[in-house]
């Protein structure tokens, strides 16, 4: 059984149309995949009209929070949320300010690269995203303008990358508010990609016991931008916390190279999921 927990569509910063997604991850012979668009659970009736046959469908967001993990040094945090109630009006209510908070942020961005005399523009920016707008759109309109040569160099200390020049920081909740919110929506919680490399933050284990203490209920462990040392030491963690370990692609499409199905979660790490869950139901044919 092959089955992805973390891919995103054109409702926030992946490339592909929702429909696209699930028909791709039947042809990559997954047999259960979550779409986890960033604050929004808006690609999800797409998905679900669209599912081939024979492929399980796991609705889920993946949510914008954070921690502070020293005085006055708020380090970003994303936490999937898996099989809960969409209409739930408290946790409905974050995902609508994070959305809010995005385009404030994205728009600041731009107001800056515009005031250098970068030709980038709002109106592009918002153009290149279908839905929920995030720094790679930002990156996009960077590359589209010849300012930098791929998605990947936007992030980076002179562009948009985290406290880069251009970089503009976005209101979130505290991890536990946020695993709060989508317990009382009846969804559960895996801590994304605990230690990406890539992030250049240093998450300590103190955090990961924070977030188990305000009832997370798993870390992915096994993600592409995970060193092999980084995942010995996160399954140390999730058995030390008890928590469920998930394996999955962070797939985007091409902006980032993982394929569907790039990592995957192993079915017992599925199953904790589901029994744990009381906000909806994965979807099939
Ligand atoms: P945002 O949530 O709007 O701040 O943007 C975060 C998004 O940018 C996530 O999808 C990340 O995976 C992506 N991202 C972060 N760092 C990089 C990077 N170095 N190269 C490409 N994408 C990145
Ligand atoms: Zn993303
Ligand atoms: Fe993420
Ligand atoms: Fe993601």
């Amino acid at each position: 059984v092959r089955i992805d927990l973390h891919t995103h569509s054109t409702a926030s910063d992946g490339l592909l149309e929702p429909a696209e997604l699930v028909r791709q991850a039947a042809a990559e012979g997954l047999d259960v995949v979550a779409l986890t668009d960033h604050d929004t659970t808006r690609g999800l009736a797409a998905a679900a009209a669209a599912l081939p046959p024979g492929l399980t469908l796991v609705p889920g967001a993946e949510i914008s929070c954070g921690v502070f993990t020293a005085p006055g040094h708020w380090v970003s945090l994303h936490l999937l949320a898996y099989l809960f109630d969409p209409a739930e009006p408290e946790f409905a209510r974050l995902r609508a300010g994070l959305r809010a908070g995005r385009d404030g942020r994205a728009r600041a961005m731009v107001d800056a690269l515009v005031a250098d005399g970068h030709p980038v523009s709002w109106e592009r920016v918002r153009a290149l995203a279908g839905g929920v707008v995030g720094r790679p759109h930002v990156a996009s309109a960077l590359v589209e303008a010849g300012l930098v040569g791929s998605v990947a160099a936007a992030f980076s200390p002179d562009w948009i990358g985290t406290r880069g020049r251009y970089w503009v920081g976005k209101t979130e909740p505290e991890a536990t508010e946020a695993i709060r919110l989508v317990r009382g929506a009846g969804g559960v919680t895996v801590f994304a990609h605990p230690f990406a490399s890539s992030r250049g933050e240093i998450i300590g284990p103190a955090v990961i016991a924070a977030m188990a203490g305000a009832g997370l209920a798993g870390l992915e462990v096994d993600h592409p931008d995970h060193t092999p040392d980084a995942r010995t030491t996160l399954r140390a963690l999730a058995a030390e916390y008890g928590l469920l370990v998930t394996g999955s692609s962070d797939f985007h499409g091409s902006t980032k190279p993982q394929r569907l199905g790039a990592e995957t979660t192993a079915p017992a790490g599925y199953q904790a999921i589901l029994d744990a869950a009381t906000g909806a139901s994965p979807v099939t044919t």
